[in-house]
């Protein structure tokens, strides 16, 4: 049933690192072969062995609107006939630009990159130029992608992997990286007692990275406290929540206010966009205004920005789109936690507009620690059998699941029906 993709990882595997671009495609943590794509279609990936499943990665994200949306694909199309890259200022940068700046009152410009991790990094950068401060302090189990000074233990790929950190890393730039724990109140106070010349604080406001695990509101205003008491400056990494969690992300659902902004994934949907955003004041102190450098070939290729802008529009004209996602979101958590229920295992589930996550264990995780705690074995048993069943969950425990605006009641049933066969013989 997988012998064209068993055939195509070996192939893979002789050219690129693991077959893969990006680690966490090999299925490590879960074992077997990673199907090998040939399409999407909707809420669905159909693989080169011509099995179909209900996708609920959506390429890690971006694809709110499920694969092969016929207005985004009419934008690109349109875009692409009139040239791929030029290097040179469009009006598509400045309307995307216009579109995001108008909807949140704590951001006047924005700057696009072409990943979240760039963008991240380039937020930091930022965020040190204008503080003149070096120290950064960033939570376990929060990932901000892989620049060199975040990869402190952090989650998603390295957390499956079970390593604190990356060689090749120089200890010199992990240096002026402070490890907190997510949602403890306490030791960040201490880290801002113990440390000095901190920049700036970095968190993913709902964490996706460590399987879903929201930061509490309390926790999020200690945040803000802290950095407005010591000068740093509060950077909401919403590379995965920007218009997944609310149209306003992480953002539209708390009342504390971040300085910058990261965003990624949706806001490119599906083609690589990254981006970066504050108040004028901050943002007018980057190159070519101000002197903190920052530049990218190909940032805001204006395909990719063609594609967002359809996205973003359509993410607005539609008013209960979030509405109807998280009740599908609701209905699919609801559902597995009551058929895990039936054969008494225990199961957890959370939601965050269109963002869903489940962890087998006892009490819901707060940190990473606490993610730790919980059945891998029987989570990678789960994955294997429901990917069999044709369901595409995320391949570890680790990561966040996403509902796409396809997905129709019926899938999602059928999706329940089939995890109280394969909960059964866990
Ligand atoms: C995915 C992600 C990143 C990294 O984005 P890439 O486009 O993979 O570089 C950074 N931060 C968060 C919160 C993410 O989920």
């Amino acid at each position: 049933m997988f012998n064209k993709s068993i055939k195509a990882y070996k192939e893979a595997k002789k050219v690129i690192p693991g077959g893969v671009d990006s680690p966490v495609r090999a299925f490590n943590s879960v074992g077997g072969t990673p199907p090998f794509i040939a399409q999407g279609k909707g809420s669905y990936l159909i693989d080169i062995d011509g099995n179909k499943y209900l996708d609920f990665v959506q390429s890690w994200g971006p694809l709110i609107f499920g694969h092969c949306n016929k207005d985004i694909q009419k934008a690109v199309q349109k875009t692409v006939k009139k040239g791929l890259s030029f290097g040179a200022p469009t009006i598509l940068e400045t309307k995307l630009a216009s579109s995001i700046v108008k909807m949140f009152d704590n951001i006047d410009q924005i700057r696009f990159v072409s990943s979240g991790t760039e963008a991240v990094m380039s937020a930091i950068r930022l965020a040190r130029g204008v503080t003149k401060k070096d120290n950064i302090i960033k939570f376990e189990g929060c990932y901000h992608g892989h620049s060199d000074s975040l990869l402190v233990s952090a989650g998603s790929g390295l957390a499956t992997f079970g390593e604190p950190s990356s060689p090749g890393v120089p200890a010199d730039l992990i240096k002026h990286t402070i490890l907190s724990e997510y949602n403890n109140i306490k030791q960040l106070k201490e880290c801002f007692k113990n440390n000095s010349d901190i920049a700036c604080v970095i968190i993913e406001p709902i964490a996706g990275n460590m399987g879903l695990v929201p930061a509490s509101q309390k926790f999020l205003k200690t945040c803000r406290k802290l950095c407005d008491k010591y000068g740093a400056l509060l950077i909401f990494d919403e590379v995965m929540s920007g218009f997944r969690a609310s149209l306003k992300g992480a953002s539209g659902l708390t009342d504390v206010v971040p300085d910058i902004v990261t965003f990624g994934k949706v806001i490119g949907a599906g083609m690589p966009v990254g981006a970066f955003a504050s108040r004028d004041e901050i943002m007018n102190q980057l190159s070519p205004n101000g002197a903190i450098y920052q530049a990218g070939t190909l940032s805001g290729n204006p395909v990719a920005m063609a594609a967002g802008l359809k996205s973003l529009e359509k993410l607005k004209k539609d008013k209960n789109i979030y509405k109807r996602l998280n009740k599908k979101a609701v209905r699919l958590t609801k559902g597995l936690k009551k058929v895990a229920q039936k054969y008494n295992i225990p199961l957890q589930v959370d939601t965050r507009g269109s963002m869903f996550g489940f962890f087998f264990c006892k009490k819901a995780p707060t940190n990473m620690k606490e993610v730790g705690l919980c059945d891998f074995d029987r989570f990678a048993k789960f994955h294997n059998r429901m990917l069999k069943k044709g369901f595409y969950f995320a391949c570890s425990q680790y990561e966040t699941g996403f509902i796409c605006d396809t997905m129709t009641n019926n899938d999602i049933d059928r999706c329940i029906k089939a995890a109280d066969q394969v909960m059964k013989s866990l």
